[in-house]
């Protein structure tokens, strides 16, 4: 028999299939297994299994071993592999790569085993065996035999090692492997209160349940109880014996939401995401492919967990760019779920407050099915939102941060005791420094943008690439020390609230106070906790948290997201109000909400305010019609980088020229510098594509592979989150 294999190296020459004897070997496809490759041996994965080669013979070497003791890629997975390579241009092992635990590969993790140790059961009488004077070896007989099975550690703890050594010897002791699990937050606990679910709830659980084979997109506003409904799903689909996966954005996968999940479903749930331990990612990871844990909870990469028999996929804040990997590999969370409905003619479930103008689209075309969750729960009412107008605070002679209504709404909060969040998407103190008397800004020298003032450190940062700098006395280019700070961060914020508030802790939450592994966590508790009153903080604050006593949500600079240069700036901005709006109020108390504007009549602000989706998608898609841009377009972006200018200009002016004499109907086509022109010292350029939705992205591919070269990286993207 002969193996068709794919070895672990990720390189364009050797994303092929190689065949190999499987000797007498008991393989099936899915098993990993060690091969010999050139003069090393190395890892690769079992495709198919065929009785013929067309290799010639001698050129045939045989598979070492196999790596474990089951197939480690399910039927499912392989063909998703397929899938996943003609759909966004992957090598094959790149795509395998995702679908298990980094670590297991090269063998860098293992199963915890641990020794125990049980008295010979085919003995008659043990004990006559040891002398009587033997007093420590009688000592350890006694203590396993009392017990009936002893960790050997606890053992040799407890009594003479070289005791229990010489009874183990003597075949007196036994010791067997036991597999212990390693389980992530195995401490945290949570109450599961199941509630009773409303009427309006009952309909989106019965209309889900009643159907295979749909997506669903769930438009429920801020605090209508969704996740409610997601559980109650999950349980009926449990209940048919079938299994289910649970995606939310990376930021949101609170140890809380983990927590409730477990409440619920018990050891049935297993948790995937970049906070485990290589150990317990590898544990958790085993019991999904072994069907002991039937739900999988996790960030984007839990879509591919190795469940059989997928009955349900719920994507939670569907509108969130995380679901779309922008590394290599790129895939779309959305689209994976897909092929896995259609594998499985399961349902899926695309849940939001604010959906992607897109799924709307999609929805509205019957493309999927539209349930609405249109109150929050006890009816509670959507936070009022006020409009301040910015300009007239300037006119007015405030040149602060915080308007006046704003400053007065957040002594009143904080003064009748209870809590404040404010919103500012910028971290670090003031954007950019620049010198006033000659205009020069400083820059990065590796990437050409320019550098974020952070005064805790007193240094300047690339948010690029991460390089820090020292922050400037005066002007290296004219001496001049008439240093201007531009636009305030997260930093600048809290520091202002700071003075107003000597007796309160602020919190900040934002990319740089969040490095630690549970930095974000411990805010969140200390901000619930009520230790401090006032959270400041990026879009990471906007997600998903319940805090009953914030009353007052603040939106220093609202404008911040809709002047990039995207499509989707408008639609961006909508979502964080209606996100960051619907952290207040949620509870008995009710929410008030100030949004600072320097753009008080532009649309996105009148149905923000009245919590107007409908509207808003109405007029945002007429706008994306008329222009030709998503859901009635592709964008691709082809993103070429290298060290040499000339060598990324002559490729993509390549790739454009071909690309302009294809047969490919083109809304619109261009080429250009990227506007981050250099990062990391890897000149940068671009070329836009706008194309029908309906038009293939094979012959974009094809042309791509034609201008490969080893001297630039070339990315494809369609519809990408960022065009910088
Ligand atoms: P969403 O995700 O839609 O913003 P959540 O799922 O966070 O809303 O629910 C908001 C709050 O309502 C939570 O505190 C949740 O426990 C509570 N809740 C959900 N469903 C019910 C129900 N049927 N009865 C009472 N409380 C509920
Ligand atoms: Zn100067
Ligand atoms: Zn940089």
């Amino acid at each position: 028999m002969y193996a068709k294999v794919i070895v672990d190296i990720s390189n364009n020459e050797v994303d092929k299939i190689f065949d190999y004897y499987t000797g007498d070997l008991s393989i099936e496809p899915g098993c990993r297994v060690v091969v010999p490759f050139g003069s090393r041996q190395i890892e690769g994965y079992v495709m198919d299994i065929m009785d013929v080669s067309d290799c010639p013979p001698e050129k045939i070497k045989q598979i070492e071993r196999r790596s474990d003791d089951y197939p480690v890629i399910t039927k499912e997975m392989l063909s998703l592999m397929r899938f996943m390579c003609d759909q966004y241009h992957l090598r094959a092992i790149d795509a395998l790569r995702l679908f298990i635990p980094s670590q297991m590969r090269e063998g860098k993790v293992k199963e915890l085993n641990k020794k125990y140790v049980t008295v010979n059961p085919d003995i008659d009488d043990p004990r006559s065996l040891i002398k009587p004077s033997a007093s420590m070896q009688l000592n350890a007989y006694d203590y396993v035999r009392n017990r009936g099975e002893v960790s050997l550690s606890e053992l040799n703890a407890n009594c003479s090692a070289a005791s229990v050594r010489n009874l183990i010897m003597r075949d007196i002791f036994r010791v067997k492997d036991i597999e212990i699990k390693r389980t992530p937050y195995k401490d945290l606990v949570v109450n599961d209160n199941g509630v009773k679910l409303t009427d309006d709830q009952q309909a989106v659980v019965d209309r889900v349940m009643s159907i295979d084979g749909k997506t669903f997109l769930l438009h429920g506003v801020t605090g209508s109880g969704k996740t409610e409904v997601y559980m109650h799903c999950i349980a009926k689909t449990l209940e048919k014996g079938k299994t289910a996966i649970m995606l939310v954005p990376e930021i949101s996968l609170t140890p809380q939401v983990l927590a409730s999940f477990r409440a619920r479903f018990g050891s049935r749930v297993a948790l995937l995401h970049s906070g485990l331990s290589a150990g317990e990612r590898f544990d958790e990871w085993r019991r999904l492919l072994s069907g002991e844990a039937l739900v999988a909870v996790g960030a984007r990469s839990a879509i591919f967990a190795p469940l059989k028999n997928v009955g349900i996929i719920i994507i939670d804040e569907e509108h969130d760019g995380s679901y779309t990997s922008e590394s290599n590999p790129r895939y779309v969370t959305s689209e994976v779920a897909e092929f896995r409905k259609s594998y499985n003619n399961c349902n899926i479930i695309l849940g939001s407050a604010t959906p992607s103008i897109e799924s709307y689209y999609k929805a509205m075309n019957g493309e999927y099915e539209l349930l609405e969750l249109k109150n929050r729960i006890n009816n509670r009412p959507l936070p009022e939102i006020s409009i301040v107008n910015m300009c007239n605070e300037i006119y007015n002679g405030n040149n602060g941060i915080f308007s006046a209504q704003l400053e007065n709404e957040l002594y009143n909060c904080i003064g009748s005791g209870n809590q404040a969040i404010i919103f500012i998407n910028r971290r670090g103190y003031s954007s950019y420094v620049m010198c006033r008397a000659c205009g020069y800004v400083a820059k990065c020298e590796q990437c050409d943008v320019s550098l974020v003032y952070h005064k805790e450190e007193n240094a300047l940062k690339c948010h690029y690439c991460g390089n820090t700098y020292k922050m400037l006395s005066g002007c290296p280019n004219c001496g001049s020390d008439q240093i201007k700070r531009g636009f305030v961060g997260t930093e600048q914020v809290a520091e202002k609230l700071g003075e107003m508030f000597p007796d309160e802790t602020v919190l900040r939450m934002d990319n740089d106070t969040t490095q630690n592994k549970n930095a974000h966590l411990s805010i969140l508790q200390r901000f619930a906790s009520k230790e401090a009153k006032i959270l400041v903080g990026t879009q990471m604050i906007a997600k998903g948290h319940d805090f009953p006593d914030v009353t007052l949500v603040g939106i220093v600079d609202a404008d911040m997201s809709l002047h990039f240069a995207d499509y989707r700036s408008v639609e961006r901005t909508f979502q964080l109000i209606t996100q960051v709006a619907g952290r207040a109020g949620r509870n008995k108390k009710s929410g008030k909400v100030i949004l600072q504007t320097y753009s008080p009549n532009h649309y996105v602000y009148k149905f923000a305010v009245n919590g107007d989706y409908k509207h808003f998608y109405e007029k945002e898609c007429n706008l994306r019609e008329v222009t030709k841009f998503p859901p009635f377009t592709k964008i691709v972006r082809v993103l070429v980088s290298g060290e040499s200018e000339a060598d990324v200009a002559r490729i993509l002016q390549g790739i454009y020229e071909s690309l302009k004499a294809s047969n490919i109907n083109f809304v619109f086509l261009n080429y250009m510098w990227a506007p981050v022109r250099v990062i990391k010292n890897m000149r940068r350029a671009q070329i836009l594509i706008r194309m029908a939705q309906s038009d293939r992205m094979t012959d974009i591919y094809r042309i791509i592979d034609e201008h490969a070269s080893q001297k630039v990286k070339i990315f494809v993207e369609t519809n990408p989150n960022s065009l910088s």
